[in-house]
């Protein structure tokens, strides 16, 4: 069981978290290899927020003697100290968190009195992946029933347990680690994402799970390993290190771009509605290919017929309290040099102030208005609104 800190992990070829990439698309395993990771400030904040969780989490819920209590607890405010990204978002967020895992682990403990927790768990599917580990957040393990849970961080984009690759293979790997002291029958897999007030939960016997990594899993990786298999796209390409360069992914999408409309001269709505599902996906690559262009002419490659130029920019105001005095002396008051105050927006002020405290200090005067009418694939969650023409008669359309 080894702990490593967590922004420090190293990350397994076939790894649990790119399982999603290398099930689907195996070569794309070999073809983003010695591409280093790229560090964003919502990746550090999400170390941040693990880390966290996972001091919190050894506090209140493993055995500890005082010494380590006081290790804890020093840790915990040393951390609120002196991360950067730590205020009252991340201390809601890791709350909710802490409290699913609380919850979870009471169930747990109910079912057994000899149920764990591991925090933190290298996790080891190499039975079904050559060098296959992940670790995990946390598992629970009581008679009967293993627990995976994790923590997503972000709030871009919701991820879904149900049939999650990611959350199995942790799965398997804590059943392969602990199977030898308990009888597990069924897995159960949630994912956290507080600050999308989202808990997500799949449940799997245990057969099924085994079955879905002999025959699906098992195949995928032995061809990621040896760098073959067949490159497909798919949504799994959005984190992808190559998907502004790689070619089965152009080739799938020039493949749209080259629909052949039949006649008449106007498009029938079925048509319409492809060209709009079509665009959509290229407006997705699109802007990965522009990136890559432009961080490969950042580094000195050439992009043919493009060149890199300055930008736009702005004037500005070298010496602000300098310019104030002087205009001040030239008789301009300072309502007519300064902006007029402004209220920061909600999500601002949930950030300095916290989720559920400023929607209680604001109880009654926080509103949320119904949204303007978007047109969206039919597989989106939202129900569809009935009589647009009537409600929203004048109002423009986002596509
Ligand atoms: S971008 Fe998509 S298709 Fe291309 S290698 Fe990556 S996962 Fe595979």
């Amino acid at each position: 069981m080894t702990q490593l800190a967590h922004a420090e992990r190293a990350h397994a070829l076939l790894g649990a978290s790119k399982a999603d990439q290398w099930i689907n698309c195996p070569p794309s395993a070999r073809l983003q290899e010695n591409i280093p990771e790229k560090r964003s400030e919502y990746a550090d904040e999400g170390t941040g927020a693990h880390e966290l969780s996972e001091l919190i989490l050894r506090r209140r819920l493993t055995p500890c003697n005082s010494a380590e209590r006081n290790r804890l607890d020093k840790a915990i405010s040393d951390f609120k100290a002196s991360n950067q990204y730590y205020g009252p978002e991340m201390e809601d967020a890791v709350t909710a968190y802490v409290e699913v895992v609380e919850e979870h682990f009471m169930a747990a403990k109910a079912r057994s009195a000899d149920a764990i927790i591991l925090l933190e768990e290298r996790l080891d599917f190499t039975e079904w992946v050559p060098d296959g580990y992940g670790t995990g957040d946390v598992v629970l393990i009581s008679d009967g029933v293993l627990e995976v849970i994790d923590l997503k961080y972000g709030k871009g984009v919701p991820v879904s347990a149900i049939g999650n690759p990611q959350l199995r293979l942790y799965g398997l790997g804590a059943w392969s680690n602990w199977n030898y002291l308990y009888s597990i029958n069924e897995v159960r897999m949630t994912i956290v994402q507080p600050r999308l007030d989202s808990v997500s939960a799949d449940t799997l016997p245990l057969g099924e799970l085994i079955e879905w990594a002999e025959t699906v899993v098992k195949p995928a990786a032995a061809l990621a390993d040896a760098g073959e298999g067949e490159f497909k796209s798919g949504s799994h390409c959005r984190w992808c290190k190559v998907k502004g360069s790689c070619r089965a992914r152009a080739d799938e999408n020039m493949k749209a771009l080259a629909y052949e409309f039949q006649d008449p001269a106007l498009l029938s709505l079925d048509e319409i509605g492809n060209v709009l599902y079509v665009a959509e996906q290229l407006k997705v690559w699109a802007k990965d290919v522009e990136d890559y262009a432009f961080e490969q002419a950042k580094k000195g490659v050439r992009i043919p017929s493009w060149k890199l130029v300055e930008g736009r920019s702005n004037r500005t105001i070298t010496d602000k309290p300098a310019a104030v005095d002087i205009l001040i002396v030239e008789g301009f008051d300072e309502s007519s040099i300064y902006k007029p105050r402004e209220l920061l927006g909600i999500g601002d002020l949930e950030k300095k102030i916290g989720k559920k405290e400023l929607a209680a200090l604001l109880d009654g005067l926080i509103m949320k208005p119904p949204g303007k009418p978007v047109l969206v694939p039919e597989t989106d969650k939202r129900p569809e609104l009935n009589s647009v023409d009537n409600d929203f008669a004048g109002e423009e359309f986002e596509v």
